[in-house]
């Protein structure tokens, strides 16, 4: 439903975007990652009409951002990185004043209202400032307002940077909730928020693409293979090492450490093969004893590193 090519974004002489291509389908929450200056603000604002790409095409169901920004706005709520809260105003006059800049009027406001505060849990403060609420329930109007004329499309940037834990938690709750009936798309610098909440992460870093797909295709592509932590009960016998490793599937076996429990093996299999059963049939064969079989992940952070320091390349 969102088609972004080939955009290009220059502030003068600084190109914050270069020729980045995606697209997102309907219901989707994507996550935009990367580190601060990457330009995932700048692509936001070109999804949002705020300002227009220097070159390539953004459409959204078929209508272009340059041509038609009015339907494009119409169809995306977007809740900026410093939400746009009038401190003194009362939650509830600031969102009346952003559902009439919306164009709502009558019954339909006062429900569209409603709903808008019900969604974010905001009942018990609508006659309180907007400046005196704690950041997360700041960022709850925030998005209040987005969502406040039913949009399809919803465009968070760093919705929960600022906030305590709790309020985290909270926020990212909100949010796949509302990603049940709408697409959205969100910037985020930290990983963890990627594997909590989003669908589908597209890795920035300069203003490029580094990596596109869900995180378990980009871990995947990223090892070429798989780490397996295989612990087994007694003690190992002469020459199962070298056993393990000759067999199909089998690239590298290391014998890490011997305890009471057992002893450990670190299996590093090939992709295609079904590892798990591999490894069970084996155990099984030489009379060993499986007490823990665990895939050993890569994380998030590790393939972040790996990407921006090495360059990176383009997955799925
Ligand atoms: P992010 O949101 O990922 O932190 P931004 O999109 O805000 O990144 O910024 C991308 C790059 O563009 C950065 O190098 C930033 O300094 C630059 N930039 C952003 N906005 C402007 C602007 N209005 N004028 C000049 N340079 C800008
Ligand atoms: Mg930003």
């Amino acid at each position: 439903m969102i088609e972004v090519e080939k955009v290009c974004k220059s502030y003068g002489p600084v190109q914050a975007v270069k020729d980045v291509s995606f697209s997102i389908q309907k219901g989707e929450i994507m996550g935009l990652l990367g580190p601060n200056g990457a330009g995932k603000t700048t692509i936001m604002k070109a999804l949002t009409c705020y300002h227009y790409p220097t070159s390539g095409r953004i459409t959204l169901d078929g209508i272009d951002a340059v041509e038609n920004p009015q339907e494009v706005r119409m169809r995306i709520g977007y809740l900026p990185e410093s939400a746009p809260v009038y401190p003194e105003l009362h939650v509830s006059e600031y969102l009346d004043f952003i559902a009439r800049v919306r164009g709502l009027k009558g019954e339909r406001k006062t429900q569209f209202l409603k709903e808008a505060v019900q969604e974010c849990a905001l009942e018990r403060y609508l006659h309180h400032p907007v400046g005196i609420l704690s950041k997360g329930y700041r960022q709850r109007v925030g998005l209040a307002q987005a969502i406040l004329h039913k949009p399809d499309i919803l465009i968070l940037d760093e919705p929960t940077t600022g906030l305590d834990p709790n309020q985290i938690l909270e926020i990212r709750g909100l949010i796949r909730n509302l990603g049940k009936e709408k697409t959205v798309i969100l910037s985020t610098h930290i990983l963890q928020e990627v594997e909590a909440v989003c669908d589908r992460v597209l890795i920035l870093n300069d203003g490029s693409i580094l990596a596109e797909g869900t995180t378990g295709e980009i871990e995947r592509s990223m090892k070429g293979e798989l780490v397996y932590s295989l612990l087994l009960k007694g003690e190992i016998g002469d020459g199962a090492k070298e056993d393990l490793e000759n067999r199909p599937g089998v690239v590298k076996v290391n014998a890490l450490e011997a305890s009471d429990r057992g002893f450990r093996l670190e299996c590093t299999m090939d992709q295609g093969e079904d590892p798990g059963e591999i490894l069970f049939d084996w155990a099984v064969e030489k009379g060993y004893k499986i007490l823990s079989m665990t895939p050993v992940r890569m994380s998030l952070e590790d393939i972040f590193t790996k990407l921006t320091k090495e360059g990176g390349a383009y997955v799925s």
